[in-house]
């Protein structure tokens, strides 16, 4: 590699960073590893990324704005720390792949394991949801709790160390800039009192930085094509809650589910049992329709006034133990690296910073885990990290076609424009599979298996399914409360 660098970011040339000085004469300690990764940001996709990459670096080196707060401590850069997560069963397959016993890890901390079917109180857009074992297991848990069992596995492993307190702001290409080889950043703390810029080496660098991911910008800096973005806006905030569940009280559900469906419902909730002793309930709607924070009646009326019952019992009932966050949804985006034809090589993208979804379905988990194991499977199968970048992003789209549909497909009843045609078939089929699931165990099981990304939609296109979604009834009969 040449002296002479692309600097993607402006300000003085960083000095040498200190630590990759002190550790730049060690060798590699695995025998054929190629050297040094970098991640930037800790979330939930960065520490799956860092899991499959200490597998064939020598060195991963996390990088996360934020300190990193001890145990399940919230911080900024997760805002959406504060709101119910559901991780999907394909999701979670993927997280115990990578990190065996991580479930009984999360169920030893009270997080509850439990049928799918029968532990979910779910109000779908027509009815309740028949209340059946399907047989997908499920486990509810706070995000913070997930991500601090997720951060201490990573820890674990020799070849990773995290650098947080650090924020990147820019990237260094090779002179021709077809590959990356450095991120530029500087500290974020006291300790760090002139906050001199540092460059970090590296042989592949992971963008795992979420939705505020400023790649598009690095590169755009660098006079390289910026990627084309699909937007697809979601006015939806959630409104969250911790609540103690009354002494000795025998949950009815583990998670109650109001789901939105715009312009049919534009109003919703969650709620989730994240132990033996705790439910976050979240309120949903867009921002002008949902109550301040503060105002505790006027939430609790707004919670009265949707058609699942739950949110309110528990708002009534429980003793709240946080004051009630506010989140955006933040809409749809797809940034389509994959469709650069000049994108530096040894640069990939991953989670919310390459695709996120209205979390509707509660997709992002499980499509950035998906994402980690292509990622793991691209370096097992490659004798070298070169050109492994472009194969991922081309492998990673296939992943986001069939989430990105069926999310942007709900969001696009908020706007009173027609619908692209695709997204109209695709909200027509969604459509009815809800409309009908109320009334038909059989068809709601095997939905439940595509919305847990178990198996492919396409499933519900067999003959024997078809059959189902055909036939034509009075009305939906799902309209009695959740039993
Ligand atoms: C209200 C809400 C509810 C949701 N519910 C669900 C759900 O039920 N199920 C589901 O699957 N998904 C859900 N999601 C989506 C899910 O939260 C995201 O898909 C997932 O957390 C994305 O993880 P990530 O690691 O890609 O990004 P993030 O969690 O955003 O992590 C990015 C990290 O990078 C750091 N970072 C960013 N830029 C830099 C930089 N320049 N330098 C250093 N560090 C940087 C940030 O500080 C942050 O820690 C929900 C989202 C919201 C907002």
């Amino acid at each position: 590699m040449g002296t002479a660098r692309h600097m993607v970011t402006g300000g003085r040339r960083p000095g040498q960073d200190g630590e990759a000085r002190r550790t730049a004469h060690r060798t590699d300690r695995t025998r054929g590893a190629w050297g040094h990764a970098v991640v930037i940001g800790a979330g939930f996709t960065g520490l799956l990324a860092a899991r499959v990459l200490s597998a064939r670096f020598a060195r991963v080196t996390v990088v996360e704005r934020d300190r990193l707060p001890p145990g399940t401590t919230h911080r900024s850069g997760l805002p959406q720390g504060r709101h119910p997560h559901g991780l999907l069963a394909r999701g979670a397959d993927i997280v115990e792949e990578l990190f065996p016993g991580i479930r009984g890890d999360l169920a030893a901390r009270g997080a509850p394991v439990f049928d799918f079917g029968s532990g979910f109180a779910t109000r779908l857009p027509h009815g309740w949801a028949p209340r059946a074992t399907v047989g997908v297991e499920a486990q509810s848990f706070d995000l913070t709790a997930l991500e601090s069992a997720l951060c201490d596995r990573v820890r674990a492993l020799p070849q990773v160390r995290f650098r947080d307190g650090f924020a990147v702001e820019g990237l260094e290409l090779s002179a021709d800039r077809r590959r990356a080889v450095a991120v530029l950043g500087r500290g974020r703390g006291c300790d760090d009192p002139d906050r001199a810029p540092v460059r970090i080496g590296a042989d592949l660098v992971v963008d795992a930085g979420g939705r505020t991911s400023r790649l598009p910008a690095w590169l755009a800096a660098a006079g390289l094509p910026r990627p084309e973005e699909r937007r697809v806006a979601s006015p939806l905030v959630y409104s969250s809650r911790m609540y103690e569940l009354p002494e000795g009280e025998a949950p009815e559900w583990l998670v109650s589910f109001e789901m939105t469906f715009p312009p049919l419902v534009s109003r919703g909730g969650a709620a989730i049992t994240v132990d033996g002793t705790h439910r976050l309930v979240s309120l949903v709607a867009p921002a002008g329709q949902l109550p301040p924070p503060r105002d505790d009646a006027a939430l609790r009326e707004f919670a009265g006034s949707l058609r699942n019952p739950h949110f309110a019992d528990v708002m009534t009932h429980s003793r709240p133990t946080t004051p009630a966050y506010r989140c955006p949804v933040g809409g749809n985006h797809w940034i389509r690296y994959h469709r650069l034809r000049r994108c530096p090589d040894r640069l990939l993208v991953l989670g919310d910073a390459f695709c996120a979804f209205n979390p509707v379905y509660g997709q992002g988990l499980t499509v950035a885990a998906l994402q980690a194991r292509l990622l793991g499977r691209l370096l097992a199968g490659a004798a070298a990290p070169a050109g492994i970048a472009r194969r991922f992003q081309r492998h990673a789209a296939r992943i986001v076609l069939f989430p990105w549909l069926t999310a942007t497909a709900a969001d696009q009843g908020w706007s009173a424009a027609p619908p692209p045609p695709v997204a109209r078939c695709v909200r027509r089929f969604l459509d009815t599979v809800m409309r009908r699931a109320p009334e038909n165990p059989v068809l709601y099981a095997h939905f439940v298996r595509v919305q847990n990304m178990l198996v492919s939609p396409l499933v519900l296109l067999r003959p024997s399914l078809l059959r189902h979604l055909l036939r034509r009834t009075p009305r939906a009969g799902g309209e009695a409360r959740a039993g």
